[in-house]
């Protein structure tokens, strides 16, 4: 048992159903008792402490801020050296710089330093779930998974199916891509925290015999996920169109090899007409809101209120390496703006959500992650407050707690993380040196 004393501030509803003030819970001198990697208790430090057992050690975490551990809904693993890689849009980006990128993760070697490296940067900014990209080498999902169970870290990963339209060296075949799948899918999912995501790469990249077995699986094992890309750019639409020119839209080329349904997520869906909206609603599936991605390759807005306006679950991703940060935070700031630009206000505890609980109940995984509430897994983030100068300065004026928390969504980034605890284990602190 271990109790963590700080300013806790979590959600326990979308804000959207219970309103702002029902969406939140905060203790501005609260405590948090930690027992074998889960929440025990959450409160208010004075009434706490006096019924803790004799021995659990308090650490006290001054001018902090504990929040759950981020999700992110859409990342890349291998895409980390493409990371700010200039002067495209997506199709052009992939050839360019992705490709020769994910070639290299043939080699178990670069997969394990990459897979070890992209973890520490994860944690480094307070992210603790994550739904990941591998590449099509089956070795880059070994990789991946085995410094994940390492770290102990609840995370979605899987091998990218790809059998048409891609280098040689990155391309499967229908029925390699299955078997290969099958396999990692027998080692890995339900190992410790670590859940399987069937991953077609997006439809332009699949044959529609790839995607029919893409299906297959989704049906042959419970609870896997799939993830795949849907809606980001116009260019990779009017492909789509003509890849595929007997289904209606873009989403009824997945709907149609049944890729829909709970743990489906689609990356971006910025395009969509109403009824691909309608049909993500209704058939439980989740859309990866990615902010800086968006932006950078110059994809479009995502509109929030129209997707959340079919009931359509919607987490944030950073799309590392399209996206240009790994801090949840900076994908809230520009977030934000991405909504300003649409006549959207994206409110700081609504912020917190997507970037948490939201994320959380996008993947279906609510019941373990997303709060502090007892039971769950004790992934937890310990924000400073007095990170750089200009935070410290801007915090110390604001007068509420809505205020703190935008100005800190704003202008917070890795540097604002002090330490990262996943399952109760502290993984990253700052000021601690990097193994
Ligand atoms: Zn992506």
């Amino acid at each position: 048992m271990h109790a963590h004393r700080a300013a806790l501030l979590h959600c326990l509803a979308d804000p959207r159903a219970v309103g702002i003030e029902c969406s939140y819970q905060y203790f501005e001198d609260g405590l948090l008792l930690i027992e074998d990697g889960k929440v025990a208790q959450i409160g208010d430090a004075a009434s706490l402490l006096p019924t803790l057992p004799a021995g659990v050690k308090v650490t006290e975490h001054r001018d902090a801020l504990i929040v759950p551990g981020f999700v992110d809904t859409h990342i890349h693993y291998p895409q980390v050296d493409v990371i700010a890689s200039y002067g495209t849009q997506l199709l052009e980006w992939l050839e360019t710089y992705t490709f020769p990128a994910e070639a290299r993760f043939a080699d178990p070697a670069h997969a394990r330093a990459q897979a070890r490296f992209f973890l520490a940067e994860l944690l480094r900014n307070g992210t603790t779930t994550a739904l990941v990209f591998a590449t099509v080498h089956p070795q880059s999902v070994d990789a991946f998974f085995a410094e994940a169970s390492r770290l102990d870290l609840r995370m979605i990963a899987g091998k990218v199916l790809m059998d048409r339209n891609a280098p040689d060296d990155l391309r499967d075949d229908a029925a390699s891509g299955y078997d290969e799948s099958k396999t990692l899918i027998e080692r890995w999912h339900g190992k410790g925290r670590l859940h399987y995501a069937v991953t077609p790469r997006f439809a332009p990249t699949s044959t529609p015999e790839q995607l029919e077995l893409a299906g297959r699986l989704l049906r042959e094992y419970p609870g896997l996920y799939l993830h795949t890309h849907l809606s980001e750019n116009r260019a990779e639409i009017e492909w789509v169109k003509e890849l595929f020119p007997e289904r209606q839209h873009y989403l009824d080329v997945y709907d149609h090899y049944r890729l829909l349904g709970a743990r489906s997520v689609f990356a971006h869906g910025i395009h969509l007409c109403d009824d691909e909206c309608r049909r993500l609603g209704e058939s439980g599936s989740a859309v990866a809101f990615c902010p800086t991605s968006n932006l950078f390759l110059g994809s479009g807005l995502f509109d929030l209120a129209r997707l959340e306006g079919h009931g359509v679950r919607v987490g944030l991703g950073t799309d590392v390496g399209g996206g240009t940060s790994f801090s949840q935070l900076q994908s809230l700031n520009e977030a934000y703006k991405v909504l300003q630009l649409q006549g959207q206000q994206l409110d700081p505890f609504k912020a917190l959500y997507l970037a948490t609980l939201g994320g959380a109940r996008a993947l279906y995984l609510d019941a373990h992650i997303g709060n502090l509430q007892s039971g769950k897994d004790a992934d937890f983030v310990v924000l400073d407050c007095k990170a750089t100068p200009l935070l410290a300065r801007r915090l110390e004026q604001a007068r509420s707690l809505k205020e703190k928390l935008f100005a800190l969504t704003i202008l917070g980034d890795d540097r604002a993380v002090r330490e990262t605890f996943a399952a109760g284990r502290s993984l990253h602190r700052r000021d601690r040196p990097q193994p």
